[in-house]
């Protein structure tokens, strides 16, 4: 089987093994179906959330029948390294990610995001300012919703997009072939799922992947503060644009102390000011500047870009306020799971913070190494779970710290720790898993354990 004409490629009576019976492997198999393909799926875990009775399919672990295949799909959580996959590369069956496939079977438009932090947001507000432009949109890939999904419902004519706005993983992108945004953009690499990836340059090479197929008539908008990103695309052509918190002539758009702005005719107009949007932390004005400048390139009116940046509410469990006690001010961060997003929020305050960290640890992560985690910021770290006593003897420096296995109790006596004018904040630095099924279950048990106290 040729996978390399991509106009040209049929699944008709293809036999495609999928690994993994997630959201997006469910999707993929649909899909294939949709186009006479033999889709089998193979599922380490014993049980799934979907019902896979519809598909030929193995639960339990990864047999030799997944190598009976012409094309293997892999999915995001699935790594490289796993026996099954090694064998599949020394049999020459390719692979591919969900969004590859998917790819091949839609000709709109694809405007793609990564990064380490930021992703969620940015992807959400450029999908506002589409519809803001008055565009068919659909919004895809990490964000929850498989791109084969929703390319499956185009190919039965139940949706028409003009567009597909992606947020997309390092993982997606590890496995492509043809996949070529219309625009795309990295908004900033830190270290990050260093539990998959051998080091930092594995990472970054698989996020620059992004720009793999990228042709002339194409956008690349990158974070030119980043010191990785800039080194690798200083040199580039003018289809790659850089945004930067201090002024970049090469960018449409920059900001200053209080707005971001344009210039016409070399006048500066204001695209917003900073005190019109509810998105808080400098660190919003560089997805902000994402977001804009693609949907700039992508012809997007700058009318359309400023309202749905003020009309933009904040994502829950992103430094979302949670509610006052006493006058200690709650927020959830429960999202924030590297080390960046901890610094992010850690400066998004100047009151007294009483920090939550913990949960399960992806890799060694250094809390120590963050400046803003010092005696002046924080009043006290409270660690918990899995990860939480090897951050507590991690932080020598920290003058007032406590451990506990349990969130709950962790959030409990950080309620009790806190002072009027304090901050209590959750931005926990490290994943979910060991207590809660992902982010968003950690983040409401917080913001129940506080509406508890109010009540
Ligand atoms: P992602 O989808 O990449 O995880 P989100 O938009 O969901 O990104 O934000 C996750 C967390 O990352 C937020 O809680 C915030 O603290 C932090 N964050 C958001 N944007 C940035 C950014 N541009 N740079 C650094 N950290 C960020």
């Amino acid at each position: 089987m040729n996978f390399l004409d991509r106009d040209n490629i049929s699944l008709e009576n293809v036999n495609i093994s999928i690994l993994g019976a997630g959201r997006s492997g469910y999707a993929a198999a649909e899909l294939i179906d949709t186009l006479g393909g033999n889709p089998f799926i193979s599922e380490f875990k014993s049980k799934t959330d979907v019902d896979l009775a519809k598909f030929n399919h193995e639960l339990g672990g990864h047999s030799l029948n997944v190598l009976d295949c012409d094309l293997m799909v892999i999915s995001p959580g699935i790594s490289d390294k796993i026996d099954i996959v090694k064998q599949a590369k020394l049999n020459d069956i390719p692979i591919v990610s969900e969004i590859e496939l998917a790819s091949w079977f839609t000709n709109s438009p694809i405007l793609a995001i990564t990064g380490s932090n930021g992703k969620t947001t940015t992807t959400m507000l450029l999908y506002q300012m589409c519809i803001e432009a008055g565009l068919n949109s659909e919004i895809v890939g990490n964000i929850g919703i498989p791109f084969s999904h929703k390319v499956n419902n185009e190919i039965k004519g139940k949706i028409n997009p003009e567009v597909y706005v992606m947020e997309v993983s390092s993982f997606q992108l590890e496995h492509i072939i043809h996949f070529s945004p219309k625009v795309s953009s990295i908004i900033n690499l830190q270290p990050d799922h260093l539990d998959r990836y051998d080091n930092f340059q594995n990472y970054i090479n698989a996020k620059i992947n992004i720009t793999k197929n990228i042709k002339e008539s194409d956008f690349f908008i990158y974070n030119s503060d980043d010191e990785v990103l800039n080194k690798f695309f200083k040199n580039s052509s003018k289809n790659y644009i850089p945004f930067s918190l201090n002024m970049e002539s090469r960018a449409p758009f920059n900001s200053n102390d209080t707005k971001v702005y344009y210039y016409e005719n070399n006048i500066e107009i204001p695209l917003y000011y900073f005190d019109e949007s509810k998105l808080v932390g400098s660190h919003n004005i560089q997805n902000i500047l994402s977001a804009a400048i693609m949907a700039h390139s992508f012809k997007i009116p700058i009318s359309s870009i400023s309202k749905a940046i003020l009309d933009f509410e904040p994502i829950p469990h992103r430094i979302e306020f949670s509610g006052n006690i006493n006058g200690t001010a709650y927020y959830n961060d429960s999202k924030a799971t590297n080390l960046d997003s901890v610094k992010v929020a850690l400066n998004s305050f100047d009151r007294l913070i009483i920090l939550i960290l913990g949960g399960k640890n992806k890799g060694e992560i250094y809390f120590n190494n963050l400046v803003e985690l010092n005696n002046e910021k924080v009043k006290k770290v409270i660690c918990y779970g899995e990860s939480g006593e090897y951050i507590f003897n991690q932080l020598d420096k920290i003058n007032s710290k406590e451990y506990f296995k349990d969130f709950s109790t962790a959030v409990k006596m950080a309620i009790k720790s806190s002072n009027e004018g304090d901050i209590v904040l959750l931005s926990p630095g490290c994943t979910s898993f060991d207590q809660f099924s992902n982010f968003e279950e950690r983040g409401n048990m917080f913001k129940k354990i506080i509406n508890d106290y109010l009540n």
